[in-house]
This record gives C-alpha cells, sequence and structure tokens, in this order.
C-alpha cells in the first residue's frame, strides 16, 4: 500500500488481520471510516479497546465474560443439574435463544482437530475436569454434549464421553437434524431446540 499516505496504509493493514478480510475489502473499509463523523469513529476505536482490555474468560465455564463468575454462572434461577459443553462463545449465545436451555454451560473454546494440531490439550477439557470435582458440580445430573455436527464436533463428544464415562453421570449428545457440517452458531433456534429435545445417552 505505498501509494497511500502513512495512516491510511495503517488502517488498511489493520483491517486485512481480520478474518475474511482481504485486500479490497480492507481498502473498502478504510476509506468509509474517512469518510465517517469523528465520534462514530471514536466510538468504534473505543469499543475495540474496552472489549480486549475487559474482557476474560469465566473460571467456572470458561466463557467471555466482564464480571467473574459470568452472569450465567453466577445467575440463581439457572438449572445446576444439568451442563451443556459448547465449542465457543457464540454457541452459547445460540443455546440461549433458543430460550429452551436454562441450565449451565461449559465453553471448551475449539475442537480437537488433528489435521490443524488442536489436541485435546489445546481446549478447556482439563478445566471441565477439574471443575466437575468441586462441591458445586456434586449437583450435575447430565451433560448434554453440544459441540458441532461436523468431525470435529464428533471426535470431540467422542472424546470427552468416554473420558467422562466413569464419573457416573449421565451423558447426552444433541441430536442429529443440524444440519451436518454445519455450526451450531447457524442453526436457527427451532432446529436447535429440537436437537436438544431430541439428545440421545452416550
Ligand atoms: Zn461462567
Amino acid at each position: 500500500m505505498l501509494y497511500y499516505p502513512q495512516p491510511i496504509s495503517d488502517l488498511i493493514d489493520g483491517f486485512m488481520r481480520l478474518p475474511g478480510i482481504g485486500p479490497k475489502t480492507a481498502q473498502r473499509l478504510a476509506f468509509h471510516v474517512l469518510s465517517m463523523n469523528e465520534d462514530d469513529v471514536i466510538g468504534i476505536a473505543k469499543a475495540l479497546v474496552n472489549a480486549k482490555r475487559h474482557l476474560h474468560y469465566c473460571s467456572q465455564c470458561c466463557n467471555i465474560t466482564d464480571v467473574d463468575p459470568c452472569r450465567i454462572c453466577r445467575d440463581p434461577s439457572r438449572n445446576r443439574q444439568l451442563l451443556c459443553v459448547v465449542q465457543d462463545a457464540k454457541d452459547v449465545v445460540a443455546m440461549e435463544k433458543t430460550r429452551e436451555y436454562t441450565g449451565l454451560y461449559h465453553v471448551l473454546q475449539g475442537a480437537i482437530s488433528p489435521i490443524e494440531g488442536i489436541g485435546p490439550d489445546k481446549i478447556r477439557i482439563t478445566e471441565l475436569l477439574r471443575r466437575l470435582q468441586t462441591p458445586e458440580a456434586q449437583e450435575i445430573k447430565e451433560i448434554i454434549l453440544a459441540t458441532n455436527p461436523n468431525i470435529e464436533g464428533e471426535a470431540t463428544a467422542m472424546y470427552i464421553s468416554r473420558l467422562l464415562k466413569p464419573t457416573g453421570i449421565k451423558i447426552t449428545r444433541i441430536a442429529h437434524g443440524l444440519p451436518v457440517g454445519g455450526d451450531l452458531e447457524y442453526a436457527d433456534e427451532v432446529t436447535l431446540s429440537k436437537a436438544l429435545e431430541g439428545r440421545r445417552e452416550l
């Protein structure tokens, strides 16, 4: 981006670090920023910095949060007998939108993928095991494995179910019917509710 003044090249380079944004889109976004009013630009810049500075992972469920424990973990109205294991924070939002699920969550922050070199130690499985040994976890009667219905998600669900077998806690897997290969976050609320309803024991 030698042809542009440095501040614009920096902005274009910045946008290009984001997923799914190539040089053309980055250029378009950078010029759009120039045409915006200053308050809006400052608002976006502040939101970026705030998100990075004030969000961290919940010490109980590993979801992203600005308070610890997160709002779901500390909510007394949640059903503490149910624990739903999902891949990431966006899946929690998808599950919450169904309004069918009132239990707790555990966010793995990924899925096992040998192809991408992501082993079980790279996702939050140790945290899940540790959590199950705490006094609060003794209330858990069922663990629902709601990882994505693709190869990585299935492998992760199988791995965790084998690991948790000795605990004697009922382990279930959300039903198929979700588009295979798709992500939980893109499933509509009705499909996801049905998948939850039709879960089977592993
Ligand atoms: Zn939490």
